[in-house]
């Protein structure tokens, strides 16, 4: 079965050892799925899955012989974990799923002796190869191919396998912007038929797709071409779609936009969400402001307080996918303060930074150059101001120059022991001072700052 035997990949030692002592245990055994695909286009790959025929029972005691630890991870689904090397190994029984009842999960998980079952139940031609150093590459569904041609293609009949699991649509448009591939045409047209399907699943699941999605180069074609399937899942994407701007500054809809200004943003979840959603209040607040004074063709349109707005709809539809607190709190910041006013000078910097710290700060001149990005050529003179303000920032983080209540050379006893009565005055006090020192109006020195008070 193992055709090509041409084909070399390479993998971690600690790979080779655990195929090795399943082979010398009697059994078959290859790396499956993800890691073949990355191995094939020479990527690194963060997590090795290996398929065997031997039984769990059978498994352990060659691993745990030969000295290595295994956890037994999931063995009703036949799946133990070996930790080889430091590296984790997940190894599965060959395994095919039962009937599907719900879009969301096999009703029952069973065994099977033949490798060729266990790759028919996988998602995608690309996900559905196994490597073994022995027998070679197995690739009964052009994943070569298609790994070569680009394509995400459904292994076997795509509207079943969506029906089976709609989780594949969202994955389909995840492997589609991860790895810049196009999707193949029943595989699309299936996927849009069953984009319902994806009510179904569990919310956080579409959401760890969803982030791989907008961190992926290629989300651009996923975001664009299918919004109204992640509309199933981020139905806040649907009013942005045609929702024109035609002001002197928009040369593209508020969609259109958007994209352009993830384009512009690093590849990290919070900022590429941020990115993705700091118009989505664009929509709600639409409002046509008359003459444009660059063009009298155009209206000039206004979204007033669009930031503050979207921050509330980008809350609610970060809260509904159940990302993490401090995952939402940021984009959700970001959203909000987008189109804050931020100067070059260092007194603006600091009291931005004692306002909203650093990370934040960081994200928000992320957020701003990358919607700059996406205006009208002609506002991009804008530009180098925020990577002033960035370098600026920088200097004066590494500087130890005081911007928070922390580096303040006075604290709460001190003021207390000068006679301050402790409570609230007491905060307020230590703001004014803090206030005084970032403007420059008193050093921060302990003896300077007791006699300002008094
Ligand atoms: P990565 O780990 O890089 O995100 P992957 O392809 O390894 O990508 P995993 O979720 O780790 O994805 O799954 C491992 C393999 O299991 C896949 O390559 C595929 O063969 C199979 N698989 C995973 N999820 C599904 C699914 N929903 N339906 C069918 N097969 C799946
Ligand atoms: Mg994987």
């Amino acid at each position: 079965m193992g055709d090509k035997r041409d084909i070399h990949l390479d993998l971690p030692a600690a790979v080779l050892r655990v195929i090795e002592l399943l082979e010398d245990g009697g059994f078959e055994a290859y790396v499956v799925g993800g890691c073949v695909r990355d191995a094939l286009m020479g990527c690194a790959c963060s997590d090795y899955d290996v398929t065997t025929n031997a039984l769990c029972s059978q498994m352990e005691p060659l691993f745990t012989a030969a000295g290595l630890r295994v956890i037994e991870t999931g063995i009703a689904h036949g799946t133990i974990t070996v930790l080889c090397e430091d590296l984790p190994i997940e190894v599965t029984m060959y395994r095919v799923d039962g009937p599907y009842l719900d879009s969301r999960h096999p009703e029952s998980v069973s065994f099977t002796r033949d490798l060729r079952e266990d790759l028919a139940r996988r998602d995608f031609t690309i996900n559905a190869m196994a490597y073994s150093p022995k027998r070679g590459l197995v690739d009964l569904y052009g994943g070569r191919d298609d790994l070569a041609a680009g394509v995400i293609r459904a292994v076997g009949d795509a509207d079943k396998r969506f029906k089976e699991d709609a989780l594949r649509i969202m994955r389909a448009l995840r492997f589609a912007a991860q790895l810049e591939f196009t999707i193949e045409s029943a595989t699309a047209a299936a996927l849009r038929e069953n984009a319902p399907l994806l009510a179904n699943i569990a919310v956080e699941r579409c959401a760890a797709e969803l982030v791989k999605l907008v961190c992926g180069p290629g989300f651009r074609m996923p975001i664009q071409d299918y919004t109204e399937v992640l509309g199933v899942v981020l139905p806040e994407l649907l009013p942005m779609k045609g929702c024109e701007q035609n002001n002197a500054y928009h040369p593209y809809d508020v969609l259109g936009h958007t994209l352009v200004a993830m384009e512009n943003i690093p590849a990290q979840p919070e900022l590429r969400m941020a990115a993705l959603l700091h118009d989505c209040g664009k929509p709600a607040t639409y409002n046509d402001g008359g003459p444009n004074q660059f063009n009298p063709q155009q209206d000039r349109r206004h979204f007033y307080n669009h930031p503050a707005v979207g921050a509330k709809i980008a809350r609610a539809a970060l809260e509904r996918l159940h990302y993490p607190r401090d995952f939402i709190e940021m984009v959700v910041f970001v959203v909000g303060e987008h189109d804050a006013y931020l100067k070059e000078d260092d007194v603006n910097i600091k009291q931005w930074l004692h306002r909203i710290g650093p990370e934040r700060m960081s994200a928000l001149l992320y957020m701003k150059h990358a919607d700059i990005s996406a205006l009208d050529p002609r506002c991009h003179e804008w530009l180098p101001i925020f990577d002033r303000i960035r370098a600026n920032m920088e200097r004066i983080l590494a500087s130890g120059d005081c911007w928070s209540l922390a580096q303040l050379a006075v604290k709460g006893d001190d003021l207390i022991a000068a006679g301050v009565a402790p409570g609230p005055e007491l905060g307020a006090t230590l703001e004014r001072l803090l206030d005084a020192v970032i403007a420059g109006e008193a050093p921060n020195e302990k003896a300077a700052l007791i006699a300002l008070i008094r």
